[in-house]
């Protein structure tokens, strides 16, 4: 953890392709830091000793990179919103139906019962409690590509074996679905509606 050695503070800058407007926090840092955050603010950490002037050059030298990030930002969150509505049972089987055909490949191993859990979320696709075997699944999976629904099954199911992300586990992703890259990529292109899904 690092102090901040100032509150956060709102700043502007202008730049030739508008005003942009950032929350600037004074930290013990090594480095000028910037992210956009999953509401499309934008946070940047600097250390104590960078003047605002160069603060400023800095992000506004990143404007390219933050409008990009927002209008992708801005088109997620108008796929999630103008997502139909699955109903729950709909999804459950279509779901369940993955996992229950995935889950020979993993035979060889000792897993817990897996009880399948749905979740709308915004970050991630899914995540595996490996201690209880749940494993939960983004609903908005249902719209993607099945291979992606499928690539993201196995990788939670994967969690149960290996749980962290470690060589072993790509080792054992790659042993029992050897194009998962492709997948993920897709599952990229998708997410960012560069691709409707068939
Ligand atoms: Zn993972």
């Amino acid at each position: 953890m690092t102090a901040a050695l100032t509150p956060t503070v709102r700043r502007t800058v202008a730049t030739g392709d508008g005003v942009i407007s950032y929350e600037l926090t004074r930290k013990r840092v090594k480095n000028l830091n910037l992210r956009v955050e999953r509401d499309g603010s934008i946070r940047v950490s600097a250390p104590a000793r960078v003047s605002l002037a160069h603060v400023n050059a800095f992000v506004a030298g990143r404007a390219d990179f933050i409008r990009k990030a927002q209008a992708r930002l801005r088109g997620e969150q108008a796929r999630i919103e103008t997502m139909p509505d699955v109903p729950e049972a709909m999804c459950r089987q279509r779901f369940q139906e993955v996992i229950d055909r995935l889950l020979p490949l993993l035979g060889g191993y000792r897993l817990p019962p897996v009880t399948l859990r749905l979740r709308t979320m915004k970050s991630r696709w899914g995540s595996c409690a490996w201690a209880t075997g749940a494993v939960t699944l983004n609903r908005r999976l249902y719209f993607a590509p099945p291979e992606c629904l499928e690539y993201v099954a196995l990788h939670e199911l994967c969690h149960l074996v290996v749980h962290d992300h470690s060589p072993r586990f790509h080792a054992l992703m790659a042993s029992l679905m050897p194009d998962w890259k492709a997948r993920k990529a897709r599952l990229e292109r998708w997410n960012t509606g560069g691709e409707t899904p068939n």
